[in-house]
């Protein structure tokens, strides 16, 4: 899930339990910085499934139990 505020842009995992988000701050937010927001969490490795968000921990196309909900939290290095 997607909150765009004139203040922070936020991704929430869409998981069920799972805590993971990723904040953006910005001081006055322009579409640009949207954009960079959605970009560097693609670059982590969060997944937009149909409008959903899912974290790195989170991977879409494994069962839940099987869930990490560690996207907040992982060195995305990769
Ligand atoms: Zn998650």
């Amino acid at each position: 899930m997607r909150s765009i505020r004139d203040a922070s842009t936020q991704t929430t995992c869409d998981c069920d339990d799972c805590p993971s988000y990723a904040l953006t701050g910005h001081l006055q937010r322009t579409p640009d910085q949207a954009d960079r927001h959605h970009q560097v969490r693609a670059r982590e490795g969060w997944t937009d499934l149909e409008g959903r968000d899912y974290c790195p921990g989170c991977p879409v196309n494994q069962p839940e139990a099987e869930h990490d909900h560690a996207g907040a939290w992982v060195n995305a290095t990769a």
